[in-house]
């Protein structure tokens, strides 16, 4: 680690330890391969309490030092300094469909990075879960991303999801035909094995398995247990995580059944509260729950449904995630965009503190939650030394306004600058 000690600023902040580092001496300007942030506050992570006026300094690609500090002589990055800092952001619920996402090996760089700020990078998010898209497209998106060629968030992602047979909800059913018949509906268990098998030999990390679909005429279609019981199993076999739409109260239990690892919303659209017992179980499962908030309103207002009764719904939504929350339940954060064509998640972020969730709760469901639940809290999460350089740096403070969330100035993985609202 000679390197490491080249640096003046480094061997100040990294000889003073983590907490406090009062830098008065002057240093050396930045070296290559650094970037010093300097912040208003510094959100460490969500079980710390924030540092007022501190810094961090990045060094190849992580972590170098976190602490309060006045630098004095260093050249802060311009562009991303003087604002709020945090972990970047995951966003656990995308999609990428539809025009915007399709034939990605052939689309332009330019177009890609566009698209890619426009409904992840400018929001914060350093690490998305692709909820099922084409794989095709998602993995040449990926590849495309860690080649450097395009300025975009890490991808974890779950392949083609398994849909009930005969059960593609009617919400997909818009589609065009090309992209609904690669839909895998197996009929059995083995059937289900196999879809599983080729996701992860294709590079998946995940599953995402639709329990209850709504059809026509008001009817549900459900995936018999034992296709997703096969699915889940082989998925924790081979290593991944199972996320699961639920629909409704039979889709939880469902997902329990299966011992499904997060939900990837709540029982959206149904006033019926989940029952104390249920809700015991899913806290118990330690099974996660994303709960699209804003995707709710998008959705009723799309079928026209009256004011009175979207509200009433919405209403049953805040209580069941916070009913979840105050049980012990574990909020993933997600909101379905690429699926959603709105991409700002600001009013996400309002619903969530309107649900019961607080700054840090909200902060958790962003950084380290979703680091725990993909297997790397060692590695992303928090700002701390050795940690991948993922990070985020917000224009106002979002303790005095959730919304601000979502007023992202640099986002910042692995210690490369992948969107600065100053560039755009
Ligand atoms: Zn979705």
């Amino acid at each position: 680690m000679t390197r490491m000690n080249d640096s003046p600023l480094l061997r100040r902040l990294a000889g003073l330890g983590a907490g406090l580092v009062l830098a008065s001496t002057v240093f050396a300007a930045e070296s290559p391969g650094e970037l010093l942030l300097t912040g208003t506050r510094i959100y460490v992570s969500p079980d710390t309490p924030p540092i007022d006026g501190g810094a961090v300094l990045v060094r190849d690609g992580k972590i170098a030092a976190v602490g309060a500090m006045q630098a004095r002589g260093v050249t802060p990055s311009a562009e991303c300094s003087g604002g709020v800092v945090m972990a970047g952001f995951n966003n656990s619920h995308v999609h990428f469909m539809r025009d915007r996402w399709s034939d990605v090996q052939r689309k332009p760089a330019a177009e890609l990075n566009r698209s890619l700020a426009e409904m992840l990078t400018r929001y914060g998010y350093t690490t998305v879960v692709d909820t099922g898209s084409n794989r095709d497209d998602t993995l040449a998106l990926r590849t495309r991303i860690e080649r450097g060629e395009l300025e975009g968030p890490r991808i974890l992602m779950v392949g083609e999801p398994l849909f009930p047979p005969q059960g593609i909800p009617i919400y997909l059913l818009d589609l065009p035909a090309h992209a609904r018949e690669r839909f895998a509906q197996p009929a059995d268990a083995a059937a289900a094995v196999a879809v599983v098998d080729a996701n992860f030999d294709a590079g998946a990390n995940g599953t995402k398995l639709f329990l209850v679909t709504p059809q026509r005429q008001g009817r549900n279609a459900s995936m018999p247990r034992e296709i997703a019981r096969a699915a889940a199993e082989r998925t924790h076999r081979r290593g991944g995580f199972v996320m699961a739409h639920p629909t409704n109260l039979d889709g939880v239990r469902a997902a329990l059944d299966a011992r499904v690892d997060v939900l990837t919303h709540t029982t959206l659209g149904s006033e019926a509260p989940w029952p104390d017992e249920l809700l015991r179980d899913v806290v118990a499962a330690d099974m996660a729950m994303i709960p699209t908030l804003k995707l709710l309103g998008h959705e009723l207002k799309k079928q026209d449904v009256p004011d009175e009764i979207a509200q009433r719904l919405t209403v049953a939504a805040l209580k069941s995630v916070g009913t979840f929350v105050a049980a012990g339940g574990t909020v993933v954060f997600g909101t379905d965009v690429g699926y959603m064509t709105d991409f700002d998640p600001t009013e996400e972020y309002v619903l969530l503190a309107r649900a019961g969730l607080d700054t840090m709760q909200i902060l958790a469901s962003l950084t380290t939650t979703p680091a725990a639940r993909w297997g790397e809290s060692e590695r992303r999460g928090r700002l701390r030394p050795g940690m991948d350089a993922d990070i985020v740096v917000l224009g106002v403070d979002p303790a005095s306004d959730p919304g601000s969330f979502a007023s992202v100035r640099c986002t910042i993985r692995g210690g490369r600058i992948i969107y600065a609202k100053t560039r755009s």
